[in-house]
């Protein structure tokens, strides 16, 4: 067999550390196969997953802004995939495309290296774009008690909550508007706050009030560039435990790796492979 071909698939696709965690996976592992960047305007995304069918290629990664618009073109798509309304990696089983989500995977398996358990938990959730959707899947899942999500936009909050309560049944989800007055009054009562929100990533400022920050509570933003955010120096300055987005990166790449290959992924050679391209400017 040739030399296996994974690709990672999105318009622009600059800047991503997502082949150095591959090829330092795949050469740990002795696999003989590449990871390489598809810089697909939409127009052509049909044809690029098509070729994804080729017998050499595992498959891919879908990135901004891409993945919804690749699900029509799968033949299958996993359920939580389906239900977050996202495909970050598809894999090519003899042909058959299948769409999945390891963005939701990725973030529980970074909670539980930050030592967090959300069973039970009352969580607020920052945004409701695409990445906020597998988060609050993820937690749902995981039985968090309650969970408020709080958007710029109202209506996206509210229509996600309503999406959880259809999913997951009459549990607490509440869609809130991101406004000064809603973010100190329900972020303060949440043990763990989770920043899916682009606000800290371009320009050093917080999707937060530091008023609603408090000790102990666990502040997780799933920023990785830069690796502490306005939003986690707040915290940490307000005694709060702080996670940034580096280990969801690894592990949902780490899940996808291991849907390709069928091999538990070298999760370690991943992380140090991400920091030192993130150290290099990538
Ligand atoms: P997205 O779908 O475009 O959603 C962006 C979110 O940010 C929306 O909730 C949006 O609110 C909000 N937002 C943007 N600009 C804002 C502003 N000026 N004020 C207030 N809210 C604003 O993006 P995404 O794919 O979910 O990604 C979000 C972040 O997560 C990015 O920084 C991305 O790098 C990161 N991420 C990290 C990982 C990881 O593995 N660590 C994985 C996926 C994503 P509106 O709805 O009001 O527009």
């Amino acid at each position: 067999m040739s030399t296996r071909q994974v690709y990672l698939l999105g318009h622009p696709v600059r800047h991503s550390v997502s082949p150095a965690m591959h090829a330092a996976a795949f050469r740990e592992l002795g696999i003989d196969a590449r990871y390489d960047l598809r810089d697909v305007p939409l127009d052509d995304l049909g044809l690029a997953i098509a070729r994804l069918r080729e017998p050499n290629v595992l498959g891919a990664n879908i990135t901004v802004p891409h993945k919804q618009a690749a699900m029509p073109y799968l033949d299958e798509i996993a359920e939580a995939a389906a239900e977050i309304g996202a495909v970050n990696t598809i894999c090519n089983r003899q042909g058959r495309l299948v769409g999945y989500n390891t963005d939701a995977p990725g973030f529980l398996a970074a909670l539980a290296e930050a030592g967090f358990d959300p069973r039970g938990a009352t969580v607020a959730l920052l945004g409701a774009g695409g990445a906020a959707r597998a988060v609050a899947h993820a937690l749902a899942e995981a039985d968090a008690a309650e969970l408020f999500i709080l958007n710029r936009t109202s209506d996206r909050a509210v229509s996600l909550a309503q999406a959880l309560v259809a999913r997951f049944g009459a549990r607490a989800y509440w869609g809130l508007p991101a406004t000064r007055q809603q973010l100190e009054e329900w972020v303060p009562r949440c043990a763990l706050v989770v920043n899916c929100t682009t606000l800290g990533m371009h320009e050093p400022v917080s999707p937060l009030p530091s008023s609603a920050l408090r000790p102990g509570m666990l502040v997780v933003d799933i920023i990785y560039n830069p690796p502490r955010t306005r939003l986690l120096a707040e915290a940490e300055a307000a005694g709060a435990r702080t996670q940034n987005g580096l280990p969801m990166l690894v592990h949902q790449a780490a899940a996808a790796f291991a849907l390709w290959t069928g091999q538990p992924a070298p999760v370690e050679t991943m992380r140090a492979a991400a920091q030192a391209a993130l150290a290099q400017g990538v």
